[in-house]
């Protein structure tokens, strides 16, 4: 499988800048207004804005997501702030929609990767279509797993890709919400050597004060970027309020990550 980097639009939304590939945005979209006010708030500070509107909640009866109608808001970011969007896709039909909108990246979620069905599935909408998308890892610490998605998504056409490394659950108790285990993550990075790969600290976290320090790490491994969450009113969001910051606190992050020498 042969990824372009250099080619790859999220070579190309980072232009010529030093620094990482900056995603950010809410876990939820949950208002148009907390949508518009975070967005507005990131506009020209990062590259992708992400929010997710379909949530693949692990326990009923939490919030799951404002569904549908988030795809108008998600337009109206792009077409208000000039901000690229990103969402994320559990099925042909958040596929078609999310196309619709013109959602510019799609991401597939952790609880989505480790089911090789709906990666086919997401797999045959994208027969066709040339849009980036992003693959988290699974859930659970399944290298295999992670690399069938990437080549299933890969086989329908679609070669604008990036990892997204977001840890990995374990009844173990950790300081970490999902264990990073480094390792899963630079076994992927050998056998896909031009992927893009992008951490998301939050989830790897699940506590915002070690999110700076996660994405430090990553930084030091070579990671082309970080997805961070972030919310406007992070102690009353609808969905990981724990791991969301807020803007001012996205940008001291940001102030303080240093691009070393990586040793990939
Ligand atoms: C998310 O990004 O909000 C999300 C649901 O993440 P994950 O799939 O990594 O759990
Ligand atoms: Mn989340």
């Amino acid at each position: 499988m042969k990824f372009n980097n250099k080619e790859s639009f999220f070579t190309r939304l980072r232009a010529a800048e030093q620094g990482p590939l900056k995603i950010a945005g809410p876990c939820s979209a949950e208002s148009e207004a907390q949508v518009m006010q975070t967005a507005q708030a990131l506009a020209g500070k990062v590259h992708l804005f992400r929010a997710g509107i379909w949530k693949p909640r692990s326990r009923p009866n939490t919030f799951e997501g404002i569904g549908y109608k988030g795809l108008e808001w998600l337009s109206r970011v792009k077409q208000e702030f000039g901000l690229s969007v990103t969402t994320e896709v559990a099925n042909a039909r958040h596929v078609e929609e999310a196309l619709k909108y013109g959602i510019d990246v799609l991401w597939i979620g952790a609880r989505t990767t480790v089911n090789p069905f709906a990666v086919q599935e997401i797999a045959d909408a994208l027969k066709g279509v040339q849009v980036p998308v992003m693959i988290k890892n699974p859930v659970n610490p399944d290298l295999a797993l992670w690399i069938g998605a990437i080549e299933r998504i890969y086989s329908s056409g679609v070669t604008d890709l990036a990892a997204i490394h977001r840890g990995f659950s374990s009844y173990q108790k950790s300081k970490y919400r999902n264990a990073p285990v480094w390792q899963i993550p630079i076994e992927l990075k050998a056998q896909f050597q031009s992927l893009p790969i992008i951490v998301d600290p939050s989830h790897i976290a699940g506590n915002r004060d070690l999110i700076s320090q996660v994405s430090q790490k990553a930084l030091d491994l070579g990671y082309d970027g970080v997805m961070i969450e972030t919310h406007p009113d992070p102690d009353n969001a609808l969905s990981d309020s724990e791991q969301q910051v807020t803007p001012a606190r996205l940008a001291e992050i940001f102030e303080k990550l240093q691009v070393r020498k990586t040793n990939y």
